[in-house]
């Protein structure tokens, strides 16, 4: 979930697209809208990743101190759990641009078939539910792991 204060902003901060009325949903200009946020996120999500790379390999310091050690160990271990996360957000993230490229399909319910719509794919670019099909499967994850 987006925190309140950048929820208007969507994922990456790329202003909310503005359709005149009538407008044609998923035309040419709100495609390119959508290239540009998937593109940005994965970029700024593989930036994490090397960063977390980078921080664990300077960071792979010698503590003499069993406690320090245990504790770098622990928070490496944190962001390994992390850095597998955005690695699968990459993933997921290029699979929607190969949909978005390929494909007039990006924007549509893959369950049903609806129209997604704009607002929802403006917080979650890689929604490839709407809105009921998303909380069906919810409800069905829920009483499958129960
Ligand atoms: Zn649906």
């Amino acid at each position: 979930m987006p925190s309140k204060s950048t929820a208007n902003l969507g994922v990456i901060g790329i202003a909310p697209y503005e359709p005149e009325a009538n407008e044609e949903y998923m035309n040419d200009e709100q495609r390119a809208h959508f290239r540009s946020i998937l593109e940005g996120w994965k970029k700024q999500l593989m930036e994490e990743v090397d960063r977390t790379v980078h921080h664990m390999k300077d960071d792979a310091a010698n503590f003499p101190d069993p406690v320090d050690r245990a504790a770098q160990e622990e928070e490496f271990s944190l962001e390994l759990r992390t850095r597998d996360r955005e690695r699968k957000l990459i993933r997921k993230i290029e699979k929607t641009l190969t949909k978005l490229n390929e494909t007039d399909e990006y924007g549509y319910c893959e369950a049903c078939g609806i129209e997604i719509g704009i607002r929802r794919l403006e917080a979650r670019p890689t929604a490839d539910l709407c809105v009921d099909c998303k909380s069906l499967q919810e409800i069905k994850e829920r009483q499958f792991n129960h």
